[in-house]
């Protein structure tokens, strides 16, 4: 499932491509997505410019003249830039062609969307589906002692593991499972700790983590940048090198103690139980 990090890395890759470009078709091969595209989609995109590519959690914000397409990938979604003439392959799903570009939307489990949100609907913040998301890990809202601040006082009171907490994004986004697990290892914290009970010290530290972690991918998926253009590779994630993720009893990096896996909320969790305390 492509998380924040891949998504972001998508943006860097397709933006040059589209940013100050006019939209001159849309073609929908099949429209039957998580919600299906809106038919007026094509009526309405065409002769607009593209004025920038935004991304907010796991959604891609084309800003049109009258309003804004978001994209999310889904679960298998890959968006891809090639030439209007190259060959169209099973399971694009939906293209927008830019002159002689395409940017073409593969998606074989169809979980992925693409929605517009029209000027008249006021700002894209007020977009029903923003709602519920934390804020950004690189924006002031999340920066320096902030972001500490909002995961201490948003987790007064709760119960929940940490690890839990930080994965259901209400308080910030892109903590995905792998990136999760990763975190806390970084941040020497034991994922099964009441979220409630963690102090604030400690939290300034899952929260410089969580910063570093999406970073250290962000900037591994940049050399496959060239991956989004003229291509049909599929990319995976970022994470190439876990310290925990997916390590189960093989030795912890720094102190050689096997790595723990369990289940919490139905998702794997790897951890050190003698590094994270
Ligand atoms: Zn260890």
């Amino acid at each position: 499932m492509p998380e924040l990090p891949e998504v972001e890395v998508t943006k860097l890759g397709i933006a040059p491509y589209l940013e100050g470009k006019t939209l001159t078709e849309v073609i929908v091969h099949d429209g039957r997505l998580r919600w299906p595209v809106p038919e007026h989609l094509q009526k309405t995109l065409r002769n607009q410019i593209c004025h920038s590519i935004q991304r907010r959690g796991k959604y891609l914000l084309f800003q049109f003249d009258t309003g804004v397409m978001l994209i999310h990938l889904g679960m298998t979604g890959v968006l891809r830039i090639q030439k209007k003439q190259e060959e169209s392959k099973k399971y694009n799903r939906i293209e927008f062609h830019f002159g002689e570009t395409a940017l073409r939307m593969h998606d074989p489990r169809k979980f992925g969307s693409v929605l517009w949100h029209s000027e008249e609907q006021g700002p894209v913040e007020n977009f029903p589906l923003f709602k519920k998301l934390g804020v950004e890990p690189f924006e002031s809202e999340f920066a320096g002692a902030n972001g500490a601040q909002l995961l201490y006082e948003r987790s007064r009171g709760r119960t929940i593991s940490v690890k839990q907490y930080l994965l259901a994004g209400e308080v910030v986004v892109g903590v995905g499972n792998i990136y999760c697990s990763e975190t806390l290892f970084e941040a020497k914290i034991n994922p099964k700790t009441p979220a409630g009970k963690i102090s604030k010290v400690r939290y300034a530290r899952i929260a410089t983590a969580v910063q570093l972690i999406l970073k250290k991918a962000i900037k591994a998926g940049g050399s496959s940048l060239k991956d989004f253009v003229h291509s049909d590779g599929e990319p995976g994630h970022f994470m190439v090198l876990t310290k925990v993720y997916d390590r189960s009893g093989l030795p912890c990096k720094e102190c050689h103690t096997p790595i723990k896996q369990i289940t919490q909320g139905q998702r794997s969790t790897y951890y050190c139980p003698a590094c994270q305390k």
